[in-house]
Formats: C-alpha cells, structure tokens, sequence
C-alpha cells in the first residue's frame, strides 16, 4: 500500500505537534522513509514518525489514532526480522526512542527498571558493573531494543541455560490501543495476583499495547565462562551428542550447530582449517563456579568423543574462547558471499530431531537447487535455516517460495513451530493458521478485538495472511 502525508487530515497533524512538539513529528519522505523499513527489508512509509517524550505522551497520541482512526505502529530499533515494525496500512509510527533511560538499578532486589528504547547491550554492560547479569542475548544486542525485545520476547543462544526475555520481565508498564495506562505485574520474584497481562503483552509484537516501562529481573553474574568445539564427520552424530550432553546433566550455556554448507561457506570465506569431511559442528561454552566447569567440560569433551568427533577443543582464555567462536561469528559475513539476499527462517523443533531437520533441509536444497545453509542454536532446537537468494532473480524467488513452505509442513509434522525468536509480524502471516490451533486463533483474535475495537495498533500483523511481501522478503 502506498501511503501518502497528504492522506491524513491536517488536524491530527496539528494534534501530534501540540502533544509531543514540532520538532518531534517527522513528515517530510526523506524522514518518513527510514521508518517504514524493518530488517525484513519490507518496506513502506508512514504518513508521519511521532516521538513521545514519555508514556503519557504516547498515550495521548493513541487516543487521537482512535479519535481519527489511523493506525499506530510502535517501533523500536526497527531490527525486526519479520515486518513487525513496517507500516504497511499507513497511519503513524510511534517512535519509542526518546524513552532510553535506565530509571532504577537495585542490586539488593536483583531488578531494573528501564524505559523500553533502552539498547539490551547496554543494559547488560550496566548491571555487569554490579556484578549482576540480564542474559537474553538476541545477536542484535549491540542496537535493538528492550521493548522491542520484549515485543517480540527475543532470544539468543543462551537460552538454552537461561531462557528468553519473557522470563526475565516481572512487570510492565503499557498502553492499551483505547489509550489507557495500565501497570502489570510486580518488582517481586513471586506474583500471582490476577491475570497474567504481563506475560500476554510480552510477545504480542506491538499489537496489543506500547510498551512504556519494564520491570526486569537480574541474576548474579557467572563466575567464569569455558568453551568448546567439536568437529563431527555425519550430522546425525552431532545431532545425538547434543541430546547426550544434555541428558548428562550438564546445562550448557550456549550449544550451537553449523552444518556442512555453513562450514563451507565459512571456510571458502576465512580458512579457518575446518577438515573438508566435517558434516557438522558443534560450538559448546559453559559458565558457573570455577571449580565446576574443567569436570563439566571434560566429560562434554568424552560425549563429543564417543560420539565419534573428529577433533575437540577446549579453550580457557578468553582468546582461545575467540577462536573458537570465529566460524560461528564468521556466517554472517561468509553467507553475503553466496548471494545478496537471505530467508532467514528460525523454525525450532524438539531437540531429538534437529539432525532430521539438518537431512530435511539438504534434500530440500537440491529438491529446488538452491543454496541452503542451516546453523542455530541446537541446545533449544532452533535452527535458523537460510535459504540464500538473489532477489531479482524471479525464477529463484518462486522456488524459495515453495522450499519455505514445505519447510513449514515439515517443522510441524515434526512437532516443531515456525518462529522460535522472530516472531509472526508480516511474513509469517499466510502460515500463522497452520500452526495455531483453530481455538487458539479465535481465542487470539477475541482478545485482540476486546483490547482494541478500532483495530489501531499494528493492524495487519499476524492475523491477515499477507502473501503480497513474500517476494521481496530477504534478510
Ligand atoms: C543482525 C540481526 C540479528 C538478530 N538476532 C536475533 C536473535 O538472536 N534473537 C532474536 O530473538 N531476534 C534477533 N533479531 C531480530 C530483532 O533484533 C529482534 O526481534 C528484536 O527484539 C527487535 O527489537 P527492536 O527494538 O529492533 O524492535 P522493532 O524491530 O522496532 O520492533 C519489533 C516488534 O516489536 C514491536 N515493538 C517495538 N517496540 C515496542 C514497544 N515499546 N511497545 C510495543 N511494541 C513494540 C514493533 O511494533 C514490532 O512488532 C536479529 C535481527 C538482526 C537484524
């Protein structure tokens, strides 16, 4: 859809400026422009780019949209990888980024309490001044945002051992879509008085309420951290020592997977000296007690061995740790060799069966002829599989098309879901109904409706199957 600033009366205009400050409405289509993308890559611009000052700003702001009816679409560091934060109906975004503080950091109760533009990254090295920690680590953690973080409840390879956001967030502050400002939640450890409207707003993509104030928990920082590495000659192998590790008893922070293609992209990129045989590897690290992690990490190193590892390392310097992640950190930069564009798809399924998701993937790669690279985060079983494309290459978009969505049925059929961090946003829209149960749907969009009957924040995401983006999704 084309938007257009002409297309909103002049009187909400008007209205923006007298709530938040002239200087604070952007109009003009250069300034419009940036707002309308996300890291999907879709795009569209906003008729205008509001910045609150502070929730009771954002609040009037919402009550004028239901006023005049045009949609609102809360935004934080635009990082999303689904169209979440795009205005694909026109109408407004409500930029959070002028709510960046850290209000409250209180190591006694082990809680923070911050305004949602606060970068994650940021955050974590604030608390680690107090030797305390906040782990989700999405990889975006350098530039997206905690609301956003919570919007989308992000994650990263450390969920594994510590979770994703949502079970860090004890409460919130919120807008509603009508414009009211609610608090949820506690600053205890413990709370259940009520619903849980916490726990619905977190992961509701900005389609329920803006959020304006996070309560989040802290744990104590880990005392020290080692890594490992292992080389496997058959996926399967790698596959089944994740399962062992884990039935060991030991709780690895991170546990990450790179498959064949990933390594030979990564090796034709920077020679790491990955053996040209490796069908998979497997990239541990463990944290805790100092005196813990040698025996945790020596009986790691015999799993991966009895399950046939061609070579293990083990770093313990913080250097040695480097080197072994530098084929992980490496795909990024490895995958833009292959082609200009990706679709990143983060589908998880239960761990048991990752290595037949790895196989899956491979014949589906050859099925339609395209490069398909598969690495994650095997402790949690979410393996970001890239199908790399060339966007004006129509013939290769079409049968992308087709490789996601039997991906897709595959995920389900092995009991998987189709985003494990991204979330639903724009372009998991036309397959949000194939995992849902049809119940669930309705259950869904009743609370949707009962929040916001004149549908104005973020409308169109996740319950309007919109084909129209497929084609130039790319990551
Ligand atoms: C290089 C790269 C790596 C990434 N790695 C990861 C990863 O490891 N794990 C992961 O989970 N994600 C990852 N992402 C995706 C993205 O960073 C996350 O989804 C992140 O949480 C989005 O934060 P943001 O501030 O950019 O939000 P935006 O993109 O601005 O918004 C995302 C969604 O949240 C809503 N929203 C934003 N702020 C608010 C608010 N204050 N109130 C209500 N709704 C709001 C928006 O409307 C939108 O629906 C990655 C993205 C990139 C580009």
């Amino acid at each position: 859809m084309k938007a257009d600033a002409s297309s909103l009366p002049d009187a909400v205009f008007h209205t923006l400026r007298e709530i938040v400050g002239r200087e604070h409405v952007l109009t003009a289509l250069e300034d419009r422009v940036p707002y309308g993308y996300d890291a999907s890559k879709l795009s569209t611009p906003p008729q205008a780019v509001v910045f609150p000052g502070d929730a009771a700003e954002a609040a009037e702001i919402i009550r004028v949209a239901n006023r005049f009816r045009f949609p609102v679409y809360p935004r934080g560091a635009g990082s999303g990888m689904v169209g979440g934060a795009v205005p694909d109906r026109g109408g407004v975004v409500l930029s959070l980024a002028r709510l960046n503080r850290i209000l409250e950091l209180n190591p006694d109760d082990m809680i923070a309490v911050v305004e949602p533009a606060v970068v994650t990254g940021v955050l974590q090295k604030t608390v680690a001044q107090y030797g305390l920690f906040y782990p989700p680590d999405p990889a975006s953690l350098d530039f997206s945002t905690i609301g956003g973080n919570v919007a989308t409840c992000a994650g990263g390879p450390r969920a594994v051992k510590y979770g994703v956001t949502r079970d860090y967030i004890l409460g919130l502050e919120a807008i509603l879509p009508t414009g009211e400002l609610i608090t949820t939640g506690t600053r205890t450890m413990k709370g259940v008085v009520g619903y849980d409207l916490t726990r619905l707003l977190v992961g509701s993509e900005g389609t329920l309420g803006v959020i304006t104030k996070v309560v989040l928990r802290l744990i104590p920082a880990p005392e020290a951290v080692m890594t490992a590495s292992a080389v496997f000659a058959a996926i399967d192998q790698a596959g089944r020592a994740v399962s062992a590790v884990l039935k060991a008893r030991i709780v690895p922070t991170c546990l990450e997977l790179l498959d064949r293609a990933t390594l030979c992209a990564v090796e034709n990129h920077v020679p790491l000296g990955i053996p040209r045989e490796a069908d998979g590897l497997l990239i541990a690290e463990v944290d805790g007690p100092l005196e813990v992690l040698p025996r945790q990490m020596a009986a790691m190193e015999k799993i991966f061995r009895d399950h046939g590892a061609l070579a293990v390392s083990v770093a313990e310097t913080a250097q040695e740790r480097e080197k072994l992640w530098a084929a992980r950190r490496a795909i990024s930069p490895a995958l833009g060799r292959i082609r200009p564009g990706k679709i990143n798809e983060d589908v998880t399924v239960p761990r048991s069966r990752i290595a037949d998701l790895i196989k899956f993937n491979q014949a589906l790669a050859r099925k339609y002829d395209l490069v398909i690279v598969s690495f994650g985060h095997a402790g949690d079983g979410n393996i970001h599989t890239n199908i790399m494309v060339d966007r004006s290459n129509g013939d290769e978009m079409a049968r992308a098309e087709k490789a996601v969505e039997e991906l897709f049925r595959e995920v389900l059929r092995l009991g998987g879901t189709l985003s494990g961090e991204h979330g639903v946003g724009i372009t998991k829209s036309p397959f949000f109904q194939w995992e849902i149960h049809p119940g669930a749907y309705d259950a869904m969009l009743r609370i949707k409706r009962a929040l916001d009957p004149n549908n104005i924040l973020n409308p169109g995401k996740m319950f309007i199957p919109n084909r129209a983006f497929f084609h130039t999704r790319s990551g």
